[in-house]
């Protein structure tokens, strides 16, 4: 979600609620009664600089490393974050993955607190959808179910919005730069060991060319030279299969500036491999 809906809040009972604080990252409203926070937030960082802090999830035991404020541990913001692992409460958490864009993850419960490190570890419980009257039910593959899907939301929106980054949000095959149209693909399915969600893994294709990729009536090979399949170039049709696909056959496509962004050879030759298989 964008960061301004965060700005904007929402309405209950007929008053206002802001969803957070982008300077604080931990944040309580002052109408609240009880002594916990309500949101927590991580910004993004910039890219190509390093993270200010390393609240991301720990792939062996799916828990989030929350940090204190700077500060002291007493100070207001550390008080609420401290006082949600004692109670036990439910927090929506904003993890920010790319500036002006933050995932959603909630509910989110403090399960550990060391103020000697000034950290948190925050872990994803389940949905209220899959609570019951009696309290929360928590079988250990619902939990890890709920953990997964955060993991693959955060891993899908990095990819886009790092891919259309590097490709300056235009498609690498036609130029195209309808932002509702430009599309992050896969070179390698992210269903494979190899399909990995990084930018040397994807490429950044409108609605048209990524549905041609992905059903290898186009591919891309190792150099980054566009290939219609051979039926497609032999069949006679309007403008849109003349100069939107036929036009394009043995043109390279547009790679990012950014050596390490560019895509990755090896992969792309797998892939080729499949669509002159398919062809
Ligand atoms: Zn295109």
């Amino acid at each position: 979600m964008p960061r301004t809906a965060l700005l904007q809040g929402f309405t209950f009972a007929g008053e206002r609620w802001s969803l957070g604080s982008l300077q604080n990252g931990i944040y309580r409203p002052r109408r609240f009664a009880g002594p916990a926070a309500f949101t927590l937030l991580t910004a993004a960082h910039a890219p190509g600089q390093p993270a200010p802090y390393d609240d991301d999830i720990d792939p062996a035991s799916g828990t989030i490393l929350y940090h204190y404020r700077s500060g002291s541990i007493d100070q207001a913001d550390n008080r609420a974050l401290r006082a949600a692992f004692v109670e036990q409460v439910p927090l929506i958490y904003f993890m920010g993955v790319a500036p002006g864009q933050l995932v959603v993850v909630a509910p989110v419960y403090v399960t550990s607190d060391d103020p000697a490190a000034r950290v948190v570890t925050l872990e994803v419980g389940l949905p209220l959808a899959d609570t019951t009257p009696a309290g929360l039910v928590s079988p250990p593959d619902a939990r890890a179910y709920a953990l997964r899907d955060v993991r693959i939301r955060l891993h899908q929106q990095r990819f886009r919005i790092n891919v259309l980054r590097a490709y300056r949000e235009r498609c690498a095959i036609c130029t195209l730069k309808e932002p509702a149209l430009v599309q992050a693909a896969h070179i390698i399915d992210d269903r494979s060991p190899e399909g990995i969600a990084a930018v040397i893994n994807g490429i950044a294709l409108c609605a048209i060319h990524h549905l041609a990729y992905d059903r290898n009536l186009l591919g891309i090979d190792p150099a980054g030279v566009v290939h219609i399949a051979g039926r497609l170039l032999n069949e006679v049709d309007g403008p849109m299969l003349k100069t939107g696909l036929q036009g394009f056959h043995g043109q390279p496509i547009v790679v990012p500036r950014r050596l390490g962004d560019r895509p990755d050879p090896v992969r792309l030759q797998t892939r080729f491999d499949l669509f002159v298989a398919a062809a």
